[in-house]
Formats: C-alpha cells, structure tokens, sequence
C-alpha cells in the first residue's frame, strides 16, 4: 500500500478531483496529516467517512516504528532508531534543542535526518560510508523522522546531514523539502532546511533552480584534490574548482551565502598550510567554513585534532578573511554526532516494546 506522504501536493489534488472532492481537501488531509501528525484518516474529523474510508482503502500514514531512543545532555539530544519495513531494515534521526541562552538564538530545535540506508559515496572518515548502500528512503520516510519529533515539540530546523547522500535520492529529497515547507505542511520557513551534500554537482545545479531557499552545505575536507579523492574516494572527476563554480551558482541564484563543511583529521588536512590554501581556492565568494573536529569512529584509523590544532586551523582562515566557525557538538556518548549516524551495539533504552526490541536486536548493530 502507498504511503500518502509519498505524492506530492499535486497529485493528491488530482486524486481528490478523480474523486469528486473539492480542492480544498487537499489542505486538509495534509494538516491532518503533518502539522497535527495523525497516522490514520478515519481521525480525520472534518472529512466525509466516505471518504475517509475510500484513503484508507488506498493509502497508509504509519508513521516509522521505534526501535531504539537514546539520550543525552539532559534530554536536549535524542537520537531514535526506525523501523522502516520490518525487515531488518532501519534508519536513525537526531533532535537537537538548543536553549535560547545557548547561543544568543532563540529556542531553535532542529532534526537530522537521513536519506539513505546506508550511503554509497564511501568517505574513508564516515561511519555510514563504510556499510556501503542499500537502498534510497521514499519521501514518506524522511519526511516520518521529522514527524517522529513534531508529534513531540516543535521542529524550526532540518538538516540533511544523517546517513546517506541527498543529492543521490534527489528526487525523494526534494519531495520531502517541499511538504515542509509546504504552508499546509510542516510550515517550516525554507531557510531553517538545509542540505549538506558530498559535492554532486548536477545536484547542486538541480537544487539552486528549484527556486527554494534552501540552505546548501558542499562537504569540501581538502584543500586539493588529490587528497580529496582520497578522502572521498567517490569524488572522482569532480574538482574543487567545479564545486567552487557551483557554489558560486548557488549563492547567485539564492542570493545567499553557502557553507563548506571540513572534518578536521588529525595531520592529515588540519595543517596550517592546507587551511591557507583553501582559503585561496574559497577566497571571494560568499561562503563559509563549518569546521567539523571529527569524531572518532571504531575501525578507522584516522584521530581528531587537538583543540589547538582546531583553533590554530581557525585563526589562519579567520587570517586569510575567511569566516569560520567550528561546529558545536552534540550527543557525542550517543554516538548521534555528524556522521556517526549508525547502529550501534544496542544497550540504551528500548522503546518499551518487547516486539521492536527483539526486531532491533535482529537488525545488525555494527561497532
Ligand atoms: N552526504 C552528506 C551528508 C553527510 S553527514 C555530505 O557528505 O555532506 C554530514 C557531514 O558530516 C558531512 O560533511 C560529512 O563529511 C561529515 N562527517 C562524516 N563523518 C564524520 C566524522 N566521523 N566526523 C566528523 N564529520 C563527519
């Protein structure tokens, strides 16, 4: 059965109208759907039982089961582990909550989430890049990580930075951009979504004529692209001048600047002199640099700078005009930090379920 939050607004519209029904019940199933997150139709008060019925008969809004929740400083971080078929088959998503006091922002909650089960662009740093891929999420499954936390609280912020390449399930991506933003939607404002890619550049292209004010983060990580490539072995043919052009393409048509993130290993791009020559190959556009400390994973042999290293590395972008910032970590005893986004060996809470808990014991927790 098709989940409904798999189509588009589009063509529930045009389901509504083969149907007889009136245009303005598309609205309506889709608050019902996504601002109130209820996950049958026949709650659907204000709708004829015809038709609720009729959904029902066609369609599913089952939301993602819980295999796993765990959490940390002091329940401002929570990462969930979800079913996504029964079969073995699962993806984790993050809640951050950040105080207002935190860092001068008002209270801003943003969820992670993943795209992919598993990812295929095989960064020698990411946990995700050593599973290999399995398969693509549908819309309905991205857009169910953030549902699984709006039924909670209210979300203001989503980043595409869980497992998984977005720019490689575009097509779902977008889809489950444009129910967020979507005013019967999440009703989220476009600039709290942003998308961090690995630097696929007809994605890039793709994304900056969608006409959305996405945010774009492009994972750079080297200053050349020999060691680039060996960092991301998948960059193949894609330079980092191409990936400057692109940005530059982007901040033009959003008329916003875009952020390059860089993982930061341990003497192997943290030299001051590698940080002076990115700021060369970035110098002029309107971007950013998230600097990312990395965060050690079982099996790769690859450290995390010392905080020196870090600030040193810092100071000479902040030198060479450079804005640079490094990223606030969240969640690091639940292994919910970037690119740690996976299964982990399971002792945390379960969900009180006895049935999902033998399923997440079944499903392969990798260390
Ligand atoms: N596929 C997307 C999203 C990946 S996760 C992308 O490549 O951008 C978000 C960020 O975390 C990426 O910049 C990724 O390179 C980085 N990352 C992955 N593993 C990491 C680790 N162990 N430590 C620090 N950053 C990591």
């Amino acid at each position: 059965m098709r989940h409904l939050l798999d189509l588009s607004k589009d063509e529930i519209a045009a389901w509504l109208a083969e149907h007889g029904e009136p245009g303005y019940r598309t609205a309506q199933i889709a608050r019902w759907a996504l601002q109130r997150g209820v996950t049958d139709f026949e709650s659907m008060t204000d709708l004829p039982a015809a038709l609720r019925g009729t959904l029902a008969a066609e369609f599913t809004l089952a939301p993602l089961e819980v295999l796993a929740t765990r959490v940390a400083d002091d329940g401002d971080t929570k990462k969930v582990l979800l079913d996504l078929d029964g079969a073995g088959q699962a993806v984790e998503a993050v809640r951050m909550s950040y105080d207002p006091d935190e860092d001068g922002v008002p209270d801003r909650t943003t969820v992670c989430v993943s795209t992919q089960v598993g990812c295929a662009m095989a960064c020698a740093f990411c946990a995700t890049g050593q599973q290999g891929f399995t398969r693509n999420l549908r819309p309905s499954e991205i857009l169910a990580q953030v549902l699984h936390f709006t039924r909670e609280r209210r979300v203001t912020n989503v980043v595409f930075m869980g497992m998984g390449e977005p720019l490689a399930n575009y097509a779902a991506t977008l889809r489950a951009v444009r129910w967020m933003v979507d005013p019967d939607g999440l009703d989220m404002r476009q600039r709290g979504i942003t998308i961090s890619t690995v630097g696929i550049v007809s994605g890039i292209r793709r994304l900056a004529a969608e006409g959305l004010q996405v945010g774009l983060t492009i994972s750079l990580h080297a200053p050349d692209d020999e060691l680039r490539r060996r960092l991301i072995p998948t960059a193949g043919g894609t330079t980092i001048d191409e990936l400057v052009e692109a940005a530059r393409g982007y901040i033009e048509a959003q008329g916003r600047r875009v952020t390059f993130a860089y993982a930061l290993l341990d003497h192997v791009n943290d030299e001051p002199e590698q940080a002076r020559r990115l700021a060369q190959r970035i110098r002029g556009l309107q971007a950013h640099v998230n600097l990312i400390p990395y965060n050690p994973t079982a099996g790769i042999g690859l450290k995390r700078p010392s905080r020196e290293r870090v600030r040193a590395f810092q100071r000479e972008l902040q030198a060479a005009g450079i804005n640079a910032t490094v990223r606030v970590e969240r969640g690091q005893e639940i292994a919910a930090a970037c690119g740690q986004l996976r299964t982990d060996v399971l002792s945390a809470t379960r969900s009180g379920d006895d049935e999902a808990a033998s399923r997440a014991a079944s499903i392969e927790w990798r260390e």
